[in-house]
């Protein structure tokens, strides 16, 4: 299979589509961080680990950035990730948001993403109400947990590709 598929990129700002109304905020890596991925992977929902850097990056960040992360929040954690088609690019072209499975009590836009998938949880649905919606989400965050306990998975919280300059 395709994965692990590793990804990186500073956080850019979304469209705000409601993420943090359901609950479920997710950061948005930048598009050319995807690539790799369009090619070998359909549209869905997808889990894996993810990380934060404690600094904004370099790199170009369109809307507001923030301040420093303390050290539970630049750990490696658990995360759900969308893989979506982009009605901005008049769905060409596809969008990946992760929301990662742990509390922060402040934005990190512009800060580095790394991100390691591994592997398909279910394709995207359209949904005719907001409960359901909120009830997969929750039911995708279940299966991440329970998928990443696995050894095999649980190891590439330790890959290489997290151990960012801090
Ligand atoms: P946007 O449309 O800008 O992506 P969201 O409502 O989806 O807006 O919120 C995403 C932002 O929320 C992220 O870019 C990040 O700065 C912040 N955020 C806070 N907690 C989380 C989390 N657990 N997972 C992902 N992003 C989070
Ligand atoms: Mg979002």
């Amino acid at each position: 299979g395709p994965f692990p598929i590793y990804l990186s990129g500073a956080v850019q700002k979304g469209f705000g589509r409601g993420g943090k109304d359901l609950g479920c905020p997710t950061a948005n890596l930048p598009d050319d961080a995807l690539p790799q991925m369009v090619d070998v992977t359909p549209p869905g929902v997808y889990f894996g680990y993810a990380q934060i850097s404690a600094r904004t990056s370099d790199a170009q960040v369109d809307g507001p950035s923030s301040g420093t992360l303390d050290e539970e929040q630049i750990k490696v954690h658990p995360m759900v990730m969308s893989l979506g088609w982009n009605p901005f690019y008049k769905n060409k072209k596809l969008t990946a948001e992760i929301h990662i499975m742990h509390p922060f009590n402040a934005d990190f836009y512009g800060h580095e993403m790394r991100a390691i998938v591994l592997g398909y949880i279910r394709p995207e649905l359209d949904y005719t109400s907001r409960e359901d919606l909120i009830e997969d989400i929750e039911t995708d965050k279940r299966v991440a947990l329970k998928s990443l306990v696995r050894p095999d998975y649980q190891k590439f919280a330790h890959d290489k590709h997290f151990d960012l300059a801090l």
